[in-house]
């Protein structure tokens, strides 16, 4: 190996440096390190060997290998052929291989592979005589020439599907093992000819041929589209490129003794410890996903070959123990002998992370700081979504298998290009398919959950919807999808597209119409991991919550107090509108003293209601913030009505209204600005708060209010503030004869503000950054007017993501940073959290640890999520720091 240079470009399975290392990983990709690592730990794999994923990127740049490469090949090549004893190209015991792609990263059915490389019209018959099994031998070149068109000649997949299904027709078969051999030599011929009608070019009898086509075009499946869709989902970067697998066949379609099948080491949808897959006798290749057949549950393969099923157990057993992690396996079984052809990361659902984890602890092979770092954040989604609510009235149309848990409703719709045209709309769509195919890649991401009427619990569309996190029931059979109208019939009632259905990944069941969710029941496993996460974090986790409904919710979920209460929501309920909208519209002071004496009370109830329910836990409201139109009436009828609950003219109104309106209400009179031209708001709202947490403190209970002045840009704006806040605070305290703790902060959204953050934080208390406003304003980017562009940015890859979604640690983060620290400068205890979506981001969450922010807050579902990023970052710094330390 060492004469090909430095950098070896060929590794054969489980000798020289081949083996399951991440470093590793990068050259072999993930199947060729899999497989070199089990043969280390001698399990039986069929020989073979990988050509690095160097290569790749090179290759398609210049559509050429370096001249070292085809020795090495050739090497490689005499290696397989001393192991298996037969000869590549051999007429008489005819070495046949798979040439399968496998990138460090896996990326499930994104890439191409091809099955039984080596067969001609002269090694068919050598296989034949090896095997004594005719069909056998011409069912694989059936296979091979089929394949090998459609992946290395790209003729249409579908152009194969139509002389194989006459076949069948005529030999007055179903299956196509049932063919007699007439038929499939029939094919092998027609398929040749479809190829060479299609393309100009005879298939290539020469072995080598078919090789160094196929090794072309496995690297070449590195950028269809699909694979860069995939990538681009998963944020995988594209210059990584695809390794090339070459493996000596082992063979499932021999007979019934002989067979294929996909296993994980534990249920990737619940998490039990059980072996869980599916198989297929007398079968090759991707037939048990396809959905062409119906594979059995793994459990039947005990009884069917005891020996083989023992051996697979035994793997198992190895494979955990050695991985630490769940397994998902690909194994042949050729008569009777298992063989072992792919292991990788079992991907899982969310609930059977949490559980897996947790157990591995229990188990003993995992730290429980592991277990935290095993479950991807965003992945407690799927646990937290609701389910169907069982006591609702249902309309079940079928049962298919629950392939991926979590309940959805949406409009049916059978095609990808549609569902993702719809969802772009903000439809919610679930996408029906007879089965999916990676073509439906781009319609699954964007529809609510996806439904099958074929194929197994491992088939593409549950595999790929378990990666992502979406609700699917696979394999509905007695669903019949048809295209043109595009419906599906069922028990005799018709869906049309368009029509809502309900789908509940969690036991298979498809309804009609929407039907109702309940939340789901966070207990065991789940409690024990978050408590877990709870010890390690750093970062207190807060809710942004307006009512007390979403206060008890967010406590429910672990939130350490409310990190945003906004009081405008308040304001748009039933009658308080139309108070609100006096106040906004009175011609003086008085007038508006006398709309707010109005607001007062329910305010205030409000307030008693949120602050009990955080139970002492520190709440932070912010003061009156949108532009004041928002709350104005913009129908005639309403505007009327206004006009004769105000004694005023409808004129009158209606010039007020065209008074407020502003060309940029953004960046126009919100946020304190009001407060500053409209006091009588400021002391009301303060007014309210402190006369709710004296009712609350005064029956014993703890209460911390914070009051957060919005969008300040200059500190004497604060410092007005600030006064009328303070001055109601001691007029309240002294009527009720009790004084209540509470801290005065602001809200960091404006550049200036954190541009001036060390002057703003000598009179605030507290800092919480805004980082929709802070991230709208630092850009000069309207977040409602940005969906225009934005996409084409994306697609043009100007930025890399959204950033009201992603927050921009260069440019916004920065800002972030520089105001902790000059804010920290002039106020030591300064106390400093974010609240907005980002708040919930994990990518964010390790951002607001790195500067050590006291807390996060965001919305009540994504709470959980916080307080297990927030210990992975904690996490995250201490190896760090512990990394750091090391190599000094
Ligand atoms: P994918 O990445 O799409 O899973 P693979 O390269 O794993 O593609 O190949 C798909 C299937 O082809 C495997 O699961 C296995 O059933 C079959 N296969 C691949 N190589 C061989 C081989 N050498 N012998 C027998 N079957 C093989
Ligand atoms: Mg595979
Ligand atoms: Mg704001």
């Amino acid at each position: 190996m060492t004469s090909w240079g430095p950098e070896p470009l060929v590794f054969f399975f489980g000798q020289g440096r081949a083996d399951g290392t991440s470093a590793m990983k990068d050259v072999l990709g993930g199947k060729g390190a899999g497989l070199a690592e089990m043969t280390n730990l001698g399990i039986p794999v069929p020989p073979g060997f990988t050509i690095s994923a160097a290569l790749c990127g090179t290759y398609l740049e210049t559509r050429s290998f370096p001249p070292r490469l085809r020795p090495a090949v050739e090497a490689a090549l005499g290696r397989l052929e001393a192991a298996t004893g037969k000869v590549f190209g051999g007429g008489d015991t005819p070495l046949l291989v798979s040439v399968r792609s496998g990138a460090a990263l896996s990326m499930p059915g994104m890439m191409e592979t091809i099955l039984n490389l080596g067969l001609n019209d002269a090694s068919v018959v050598g296989l034949q005589r090896m095997s004594g099994n005719a069909s056998f031998a011409y069912d694989s070149y059936r296979r091979f020439v089929q394949m090998y068109g459609g992946v290395v000649f790209d003729v249409p997949k579908r152009l194969f599907d139509a002389p194989l299904e006459r076949c069948k027709r005529e030999a007055g078969v179903t299956r196509d093992i049932d063919l007699p051999v007439a038929a499939l030599q029939q094919l092998v011929t027609e398929y040749k000819d479809l190829i060479h009608q299609k393309t100009g070019k005879p298939f290539p009898e020469d072995p080598q041929a078919q090789l160094w086509g196929a090794v072309e075009a496995v690297f070449e499946s590195w950028n269809t589209r699909r694979a860069q869709d995939y990538r681009k989902l998963h944020e995988i970067p594209d210059t990584m490129g695809t390794a090339v697998n070459v493996v000596a066949m082992v063979f499932g379609n021999m007979g019934e003794d002989s067979g294929t099948g996909v296993a994980f080491t534990r249920d990737p949808s619940t998490g039990a410890r059980e072996l869980y897959g599916e198989y297929l006798l007398n079968a090759q290749g991707e037939d048990v996903v396809s959905g062409a057949r119906t594979p059995e549950p793994i459990a039947k393969l005990r009884d069917r070959m005891p020996e083989a099923f023992h051996d697979l157990e035994r793997v198992t057993r190895t494979l955990e123990r050695h991985f630490r992690d769940v397994q998902d396996l690909e194994f042949t079984i050729e008569r009777g002998k298992l063989f072992m052809l792919q292991t990788r990361r079992g991907q899982r659902s969310g609930a059977a992370a949490v559980r897996i984890a947790v157990e591995m602890v229990d188990e003993e092979l995992i730290s429980e700081e592991e277990a935290i770092a095993r479950v991807p954040p965003n992945d407690l989604n799927q646990l937290l979504h609701p389910a169907i609510d069982p006591n609702a009235p249902l309309d079940l149309l079928t049962t298919g298998l629950p392939a991926s848990p979590g309940a959805a409703s949406g409009a049916a719709v059978f095609d990808a290009d549609r569902a993702e045209a719809r969802a772009r709309k903000g439809e919610a769509v679930i996408l029906v398919r007879r089965e999916t195919s990676p073509e439906d890649f781009h319609g699954m991401v964007l529809a609510k959950a996806i439904l099958t009427a074929r194929g197994g619990m491992t088939s593409h569309a549950a595999v790929v919807a378990r990666g992502m996190g979406k609700p699917c029931v696979a394999g509905a059979h007695e669903m019949e999808v048809h295209e043109t109208p595009a419906g599906f019939s069922v028990n005799g009632r018709s869906i049309q597209e368009g029509e809502w259905i309900t789908v509940d990944g969690a036991t298979g069941r498809v309804f009609a119409g929407q039907a109702r969710l309940i939340p789901p029941e966070l207990s065991g496993n789940f409690s024990r991991l978050m408590g877990w996460a709870d010890k390690r974090r750093h970062l207190r986790v807060r809710v942004n919550a307006d009512t007390p409904a979403d206060a008890h919710r967010g406590r429910d979920f672990g939130a350490e107090g409310i990190g945003l209460c906004r009081t405008e929501h308040m304001f748009f309920e039933g009658e308080r509108i139309s108070a609100m909208r006096e106040m906004i519209l009175a011609s003086d002071a008085e007038g508006r003293q006398r709309a707010l004496a109005k607001l007062l009370p329910m305010q205030r109830t409000d307030f008693e209601g949120i602050f009990r329910a955080m139970e002492g836990f520190p709440v932070t409201i912010r003061l009156l913030d949108p532009p004041l139109h928002e709350f104005l009436p913009k129908e005639t009828e309403e505007i009327e009505a206004l006009a004769r609950q105000m004694n005023k003219s409808v004129n009158e109104v209606q010039h007020t209204i065209e008074m407020l309106s502003e060309v940029n209400p953004m960046l126009g009179l919100r946020g304190c600005r009001l407060g500053i031209m409209y006091p009588e708001i400021t002391a009301m709202q303060a007014r309210a708060i402190f006369e709710a947490a004296c009712t609350v403190a005064a029956r014993k209970g703890r209460v911390q209010p914070e009051v957060m002045i919005p969008l300040v840009a200059h500190v004497v704006e604060f410092r007005k503030q600030a006064l009328i806040v303070r001055q109601v605070a001691e007029e309240v305290f002294r009527e009720r004869q009790l004084t209540v703790p509470y801290l005065l902060g602001t809200m960091i959204e404006l550049p200036r503000a954190a541009l001036t953050a060390d002057e703003i934080a000598r009179e605030a208390q507290f800092f919480s950054f805004g980082t929709n406003d802070l991230t709208q304003t630092t850009w000069g980017l309207s977040r409602d007017d940005a969906g225009v562009f934005l996409p084409a940015y994306l697609e043009r890859n100007i930025v890399e993501s959204d950033p009201f979604i992603t927050l921009d640690v260069a440019g916004v983060g920065k800002l972030i940073a520089m105001a902790v620290t000059l804010g920290r400068e002039a106020r030591g205890d300064l106390k400093v959290g974010i609240c907005g979506e980002h708040g919930g981001e994990p990518a964010a969450i390790a951002f607001c640890e790195a500067q050590k922010m006291n807390y996060v807050s965001c919305s009540p579902f994504r709470v959980p999520i916080a307080r297990l990023a927030a210990a992975q970052a904690a996490l995250e710094e201490r190896g760090t720091m512990i990394r750091t330390r090391a190599t000094v």
